[in-house]
């Protein structure tokens, strides 16, 4: 047990929004630090949700979502630009089938144009047919923002997080934060294997589990609502289908079921809502399944369950209010995001700016740092390169002439980099280069990842783990099958 340095920021949660912030205070001359209690970071919700940049016509003027969505959204260009990060402006569409699904739409459109959402149109039955000639026949009015976009979540919390590294900033994960005391003016921050950690500024940014640590602080909050989305992913071969993200009008508890492209190229449908007693229920259902597929093939007729290839659970970190809350406690000094439920993503920059105020205001030295570089250098995509860039980057390094994952054309010089800049699971991995998110869902290419991983970090396969904590992936004896750690056979 020992004490570390003393930092002017900890941030606890390493999901969108924590990196987000990490990264706007690695702008500034501070020793800023980020606690994750997952062996890597963005596997909270930011691991688990839709990946829309949601344009902000869904939620009421005035909120908070709204205001800092909106602001969230025009961000994103450059932030991705910045950082590398997948992302596409493909626009969304509400669709309506009847009359009074119509009235709605118009409400929407209004409340759109009340929040300041630019470039939206109302598209008759004809006109959202034209782009989108897979939707129902039935649609007969659809409301068309081109604002709209798609990104990969995980993604861009990894690359937040690199970039404020870079900039200086430390990330430990691994670490849960168990209790958090305050004196002579500095947090003491106890994480789980007993060690503590000092700073004169805290921000809880643990998603779901944001309202313990507020308890924790002494603040009386109200419950999150943890609340479960399914969601469905298809081959990339019909990816074409659609290219806006089709939304149906929204229930009183979420945007509705949805089909959705993906920044990687795949369609998505879901995601469900479902109220849990508790915040650990990531299991997909049949009811969950049953409910998103029937449903979604009310807007694009043309899915074919059999073209599913994986599903997934995230847990909206619900907020009691039904907007962000933002709580402080020690004078301002510990900043509390409470709620942040969709759309988080979309907000996060916004967010992080304004947490950054928020601390500039409870005193927080604002100094900048001369030479802060926002940018994150390029990640090579071997399968996006022509086919003269893939010649040039095998001639510097061999490694990209072996495809380790088939179905993603994901080489062994991108794995390699992955665990470079952070990876140390199979999970990390896949979500850093896509190797295993294919139809084969890493049937193929999991061994080879595992004795790359082995190899790269200088450790037996046997520790090599799925996503951490137990999920180890052989046992003793599997040894004897992967003798020799050589990857090509
Ligand atoms: C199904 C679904 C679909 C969604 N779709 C969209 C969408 O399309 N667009 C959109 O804008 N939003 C969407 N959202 C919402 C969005 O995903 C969230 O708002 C966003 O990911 C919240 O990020 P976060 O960083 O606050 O939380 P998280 O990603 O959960 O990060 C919090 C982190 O804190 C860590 N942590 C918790 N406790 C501790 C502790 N004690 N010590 C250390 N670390 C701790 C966790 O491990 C976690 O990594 C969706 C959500 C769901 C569930």
């Amino acid at each position: 047990m020992g004490t570390k340095t003393h930092y002017d920021v900890i941030i606890i949660g390493g999901g969108v929004v924590g990196t987000a912030i990490l990264r706007a205070l690695s702008r500034l001359q501070l020793r800023t630090m980020l606690l994750e209690k997952a062996v890597e970071i963005g596997w909270g919700t930011t691991k688990a949700n839709s990946g829309i940049v949601h344009a902000g016509f869904h939620s009421e003027p005035g909120l908070w979502k709204t205001k800092l969505s909106i602001a969230g959204n025009r961000m994103f260009d450059r932030l991705c630009d910045e950082l590398d990060v997948p992302f596409w402006r493909n626009g969304l569409m509400m669709v309506a089938r009847t009359q009074e699904e119509e009235n709605i739409l118009r409400h929407y459109y209004q409340q759109g144009l009340e929040n300041g959402v630019t470039g939206m149109e109302m598209l008759d039955g004809e006109a959202a047919h034209h782009l989108e000639p897979n939707l129902a026949p039935e649609i007969s009015l659809a409301l068309r923002a081109p604002s709209g976009a798609v990104i990969a979540p995980f993604e861009l919390a990894i690359a937040q997080a690199e970039n404020a590294i870079a900039n200086g900033a430390e990330v430990h994960t691994g670490l849960a934060v168990t209790d958090i005391s305050h004196d002579e003016d500095r947090f003491i921050i106890t994480t789980d294997d007993g060690d503590t950690w000092t700073a004169t500024y805290l921000v809880n940014s643990a998603g779901l589990f944001a309202d313990d640590l507020a308890r924790i602080c002494g603040l009386d909050v109200t419950p999150i609502i943890p609340r479960k989305g399914e969601e469905y992913l298809f081959d990339q071969r019909v990816s074409d289908l659609v290219t806006h993200t089709i939304f149906p009008v929204p229930t009183p508890t979420s945007k509705g079921i949805l089909v959705i492209p993906t920044a990687e190229g795949n369609l998505m449908i879901g995601p469900t809502a479902l109220e849990l007693p508790h915040k650990n229920d990531l299991a997909t259902t049949a009811q969950g399944f049953d409910e998103i597929f029937s449903f979604t093939q009310k807007l694009v007729p043309r899915l074919n369950r059999r073209d599913i290839i994986a599903s997934f659970a995230g847990i909206r970190a619900g907020s009691p209010t039904g907007d962000f809350i933002f709580e402080t406690s020690h004078g301002g000094k510990a900043v509390h995001l409470l709620g942040i439920e969709s759309p988080g993503l979309t907000a996060a920059p916004a967010i992080a700016e304004h947490v950054c105020q928020m601390l500039a205001e409870a005193g927080l030295p604002q100094s900048e740092k001369p030479e802060f570089n926002p940018r994150r250098p390029k990640v090579i995509r071997f399968k996006e390169l022509s086919d003269a860039q893939k010649e040039q980057v095998i001639r510097e390094n061999p490694l990209y002439a072996h495809v380790v994952c088939r179905c993603e054309t994901i080489t062994e010089g991108e794995i390699v980099d992955a665990i470079h800049r952070g990876a140390r699971t199979v999970d990390g991995v896949k979500f850093r280069t896509r190797a295993g998110m294919g139809r084969c869902q890493g049937g193929f290419c999991t061994p080879h990842v595992v004795k790359i991983l082995a190899r790269e970090l200088g450790v037996s396969p046997l520790e090599i783990t799925k996503r951490g904590n137990g999920s180890r992936l052989l046992v003793a004896g599997a040894k004897e099958f992967l003798k020799g750690g050589k990857v090509h056979d």
